[in-house]
């Protein structure tokens, strides 16, 4: 039986905001953001402001996650944050976004890791994927985002789907093109992407039944005048928010046309 998906809407603050700013912003959007019901809301600060953020946000229904993290428990890592580190302040966690694959040499072989350490430490991983103008260009798409899913979740196992049918994870279809250029895909072309490529890809592994119950969202350049082109689409579950998450009057209203 196949779960009805939840709109979901995340909000990818980069490195962005000090403390002091992150707490003002998150005051600021509280009112706005909890007053949509039916719409799964997440902040993912910088880990400076995570401890900050999560104090706000207890007694919200508003979730919590980081940009980022390692695979590996504990060690000798400098500069990085472990899953249960993370795991202590958050319930998710964005996994291969593409600013880490292309600055930070992030590959399908470490958001395989990301992932899998991530689902055994109980968080929900939001796995970015998706093509470059250039792949884009020379019709490739399939091919790259088939790699980026078969790669990124080679050997994943879910948890057991708890009494909602919920999946554990959580896909971002982010063509890379459309981040930060304020240039959006089109809501037909990534719905097509979602419907024809990435949920076929995510029912070879997990099954049909799985791929149909989970949340797929779009992400890039989506804004509060964009936004309810993009979820109108059946494929499409919600977004993955960059810009226009550092900003109320365009956070509050994207999230309320989720819900819409
Ligand atoms: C992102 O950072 O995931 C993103 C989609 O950025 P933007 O919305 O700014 O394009």
């Amino acid at each position: 039986m196949t779960t009805k998906r939840i709109p979901f809407v995340a909000g990818n603050w980069k490195m962005f905001k000090t403390i002091a700013e992150a707490r003002q912003l998150v005051s600021e959007m509280i009112p706005g953001l909890q007053a949509v019901k039916g719409v799964e809301k997440v902040l993912c600060p910088p880990y400076t402001s995570l401890l900050a953020v999560k104090a706000l946000l207890e007694g919200t229904d508003i979730g919590c996650g980081a940009q980022n993290m390692h695979w590996e428990s504990s060690g000798a890592f400098t500069g990085e944050i472990s899953p249960n580190m993370v795991a202590e302040l958050c319930q998710y966690v964005i996994i291969g976004h593409s600013e880490r694959r292309t600055y930070f040499g992030e590959t399908d072989e470490t958001v395989n890791r990301k992932i899998k350490a991530a689902l055994i430490n109980g968080l929900i991983p939001i796995m970015c994927i998706g093509e470059t103008l250039q792949e884009n260009e020379a019709g490739l798409t399939k091919q790259v985002l088939e790699k980026q899913i078969t790669g990124g979740l080679v050997e994943v196992v879910l948890p057991k789907a708890n009494q909602t049918g919920k999946v554990n994870l959580i896909i971002a279809y982010e063509p890379v093109w459309a981040i930060g250029t304020g240039k959006a895909a089109t809501s037909t072309g990534a719905d097509s992407v979602i419907g024809d490529i990435i949920r076929p890809a995510v029912a070879k592994i997990f099954g049909d039944e799985v791929a149909q119950s989970m949340q797929i969202l779009y992400g890039g350049s989506v804004k509060a005048s964009n936004a309810q082109e993009f979820f109108a689409q059946p494929n499409i579950d919600g977004a993955l928010v960059g810009g226009a998450s550092l900003k109320v009057e365009e956070f509050v209203p994207i999230v309320q046309a989720a819900g819409n």
